[in-house]
């Protein structure tokens, strides 16, 4: 069966069905069964990459960050051992020394685990 085109230039119905099917352009999100990737998605992708790569570098140096999420961020702005391994970001690299004594100082002492 051949497909003939409707011929929506020439067409004389009025609000005709078939011009519209001819002339719709579907979004690609809309289209079923095929991969669409949009700018957030892209995102997304690039920074759950980062942070896998981040956490298996981190990982390689001997520490061990809570996940994976976040990792890029930590490996970036973490200046202690403690911070990658509490999974947070202290305030201040000075800041991060002293919570990381004090946490040190926690665990020795048996009141963290
Ligand atoms: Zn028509």
């Amino acid at each position: 069966m051949a497909f003939t085109p409707h011929d929506v230039q020439n067409c004389k119905v009025d609000n005709c069905f078939a011009c519209k099917c001819a002339t719709i352009s579907f979004s690609a999100a809309a289209t079923p069964g095929r991969k669409v990737e949009t700018a957030s998605q892209v995102q997304d992708e690039k920074r759950l990459v980062a942070d896998l790569d981040a956490y298996k570098r981190l990982r390689k140096d001997g520490l061990q960050p809570p996940a994976t999420k976040n990792a890029a961020a930590l490996e970036r702005l973490a200046t202690t051992k403690t911070e990658i391994e509490r999974g947070k970001v202290y305030g201040t690299p000075k800041m991060a020394r002293e919570i990381e004594t004090n946490y040190k100082q926690l665990k020795a002492d048996g009141v963290l685990a």
